[in-house]
């Protein structure tokens, strides 16, 4: 691309900037909360509006229900082409529609649902994930138009957000559809606001559910506690045993690796501590350079645990809980492998 075409492109998407941000702060509106209802009235609404969009800036764009694996129906997924010449290499660009809840509003010091600027910032539940995505590629559309010169294929889900559960059948069933050269992911971060950035790995991601039982009815723990440790402290102790006393993941089977080719310079925890609003009092857990320990080593996080609440808690012996954890797995490892291993040294 020569200097001319970049100064030209520049003041294409200045031209257009406008336009994107109006376009996701309707996107912001739609509320296109994938946990209210993957197959629900909202969500197609959303997928449709995103079809919209993209036939806007040259993309044959529709909407298509998935199915899940056993069979029922799954998410409303966008999918699109725009095809220039069939002997040009082909991108893929991907996107979600799908949005996270917003379990406390009073969190946020604005309508999580009416984008609003803020500074040079815009302020909305999924403004940036993964809005900005969309926004991204209807941008990067409008603005090459003519001059594209590679064929375009488009993916836009529906259910990122909840573990995209009909992803892998989708896929099979939209081969050709799906089939290209690159595929660019809009949905990561930037190094800083200052420093744009490629992702060129990821972790994978996949659940483990554990059930603990104990005893087959609740018991008093005047009358039983000692011999039997309840099923809250066998659970908070099998969790803790994942880890070695660095607070390193120390699962046998799981496997970690280091970010490929190295490091030019790893992330600065100070920001870091900010951006993920970490406690003063709280040290990292884990060792060796921060950037691996969040993209390319696993990590496990309970994200759920049947307890009973303190409000209204009394004196017995816990019989049973179930605990769900949530691994990421390193790049290079096959999630379903790392699963596994997971499974057998809780077991
Ligand atoms: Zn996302």
């Amino acid at each position: 691309m020569t200097a001319v075409f970049s100064d030209e492109l520049r003041a294409r998407v200045e031209a257009d900037f406008g336009r994107v941000v109006d376009l996701l702060g309707r996107k912001v509106a739609l509320k296109s909360i994938s946990a209210e209802g993957i197959t629900a009235e909202h969500m197609k609404r959303s997928a449709e509006f995103v079809a919209d969009e993209l036939r806007q800036v040259g993309i044959d764009a529709k909407v298509v229900q998935s199915r899940n694996p056993d069979g029922t129906p799954g998410a409303w997924e966008v999918i699109g082409s725009k095809s220039v010449d069939p002997q040009a290499p082909t991108v893929l660009l991907y996107a979600h529609h799908d949005v996270q809840p917003v379990p406390d509003p009073s969190a946020w010091d604005t309508d999580p649902f009416v984008a609003t600027e803020v500074g040079t910032r815009l302020y909305g539940r999924g403004s940036a994930d993964d809005g900005g995505g969309i926004a991204i590629h209807s941008g990067a559309m409008k603005a090459l138009g003519d001059d594209l010169k590679v064929n375009i294929k488009v993916f836009v889900e529906g259910e990122e957000e909840m573990g995209s559960p009909s992803f892998i059948p989708f896929i099979e069933d939209h081969r050709d559809e799906f089939a290209s050269d690159v595929i660019v992911v809009a949905d990561s971060g930037n190094w800083s606001a200052e420093i744009p950035s490629l992702t060129t790995s990821l972790r994978g991601n996949t659940c483990v559910d554990v059930n603990v039982k104990v005893l087959h009815h609740p018991v008093h723990s005047g009358q039983y506690g000692g011999p039997i440790l309840d099923a809250n402290t066998l659970a908070a102790m099998l969790i803790a045993s994942m880890y070695d006393a660095n607070g390193d993941l120390a699962v046998p089977g799981v496997a970690a690796q280091e970010p490929v080719g190295g490091l030019q310079r790893d992330l600065d925890e100070a920001t870091v501590r900010e951006d993920a609003g970490i406690v003063d009092s709280y040290r990292l857990a884990g060792t060796g350079s921060l950037a691996s320990r969040l993209w390319t080593k696993p990590s496990v996080t309970v994200i759920g645990f049947d307890a009973h609440p303190v409000e209204g808690s009394f004196n017995v012996v816990s019989p049973e809980t179930t605990f769900r954890l949530s691994l990421r797995t390193a790049p290079s490892q096959h999630p379903q492998e790392a699963q596994d291993a997971l499974a057998a040294f809780l077991q």
